[in-house]
């Protein structure tokens, strides 16, 4: 049957075979986002998702990567899920990491046995959408996952040896909540230590609650002075150990891409001249490309 588009994927997964074996997303109650919206959720099925292997193997024989869509295949308990990923070792010869989206609450519901016969089976790597580390504006914006189970949930991954990727949303509480937000999020990251770090800025799409709650006057969204100083202050704020960090999404105003803790000064500086308007910053209708 092969993949039901659209397809949402990090952008380091771009070299990567991409095995659909959900559509749509579990949770998907996040008012921010539009990802999946009008495509629901459900697991493939097992024949479906053999096939897709089957004629991958043929494709793309040599890829080394492969990634789970869509939003959470975590989602698929291991009974199902280590036979998948037994069927693409054994079809890809080069097979290196398997990667996939990742909610907390699929990660905190399996026992470290289960977690560490994924990561045997080559899931090696995890994106988490922490999006903000405060829980009242995770509650306001609808998302299941809460910020302490995603904390558990990288603690408990990263000591069997998956790493995870966590994404922040930059304005994700507007002006009214931005204080909040940098301070809860500064928090959560430097309890976490992720092995990767990516910093998007909150676009709003047509057609989510957030959208309309902004046509309605009651989200007031950040400018992009508003953006690089949530970025500045997180980044002030954060002691990561050993981070490899990236806010180079189409969406940020000023792209930065660095390592902490050596390169955080550096990120300071970069942010620091963008608020002072000292270099360029992305203009809206190139962002929103
Ligand atoms: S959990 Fe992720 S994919 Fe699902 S609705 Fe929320 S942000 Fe979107």
């Amino acid at each position: 049957m092969g993949i039901i588009q659209p397809v949402i994927r990090p952008p380091a997964e771009g070299g990567s075979f991409l095995l659909q074996v959900t559509t749509g997303c579990s949770g998907n109650k996040c008012n921010f986002c539009g990802a999946y919206l009008g495509k629901s959720f459900r697991i493939k099925d097992i024949k479906e998702i053999f096939d897709d292997i089957e004629r991958g193997s043929i494709t793309s024989k040599d890829r080394k990567r492969v990634f789970l869509l869509d939003g959470d295949a975590l989602v698929i308990k291991n009974d199902v899920l280590i036979p998948i990923l037994e069927r693409l070792a054994d079809s890809f010869p080069k097979l290196s990491r398997v990667s996939s989206y990742a909610n907390g609450y699929n990660i905190t519901k399996r026992s470290d046995n289960e977690l560490k016969n994924l990561f045997l089976h080559k899931l090696t790597l995890i994106y988490m959408g922490l999006e903000s580390g405060s829980q009242y504006i995770l509650d306001k914006c609808g998302k299941v996952s809460r910020v302490e189970e995603m904390e558990e949930a990288v603690a408990r991954t990263s000591k069997i040896g998956i790493k995870s990727s966590v994404i922040v949303i930059l304005g994700l509480g507007g002006k009214k909540y931005s204080d909040i937000h940098v301070r809860d999020t500064i928090a959560a990251l430097n309890r976490m230590q992720p092995r990767y770090l990516s910093f998007l800025s909150l676009m709003p799409v047509h057609g989510t609650g957030l959208y309309n709650e902004i046509k309605k006057g009651d989200f007031e969204e950040l400018d992009s002075k508003g953006f690089l100083r949530e970025s500045y202050e997180i980044i002030k704020g954060l002691h990561l150990n050993k981070t490899i960090f990236r806010a180079n999404h189409a969406s940020n105003y000023l792209p930065l891409e660095g390592r902490f803790p050596q390169d955080k000064e550096k990120l300071l500086d970069v942010l620091d001249m963008g608020l002072r308007e000292e270099i360029m910053l992305k203009p809206e209708f190139l962002r929103i490309l």
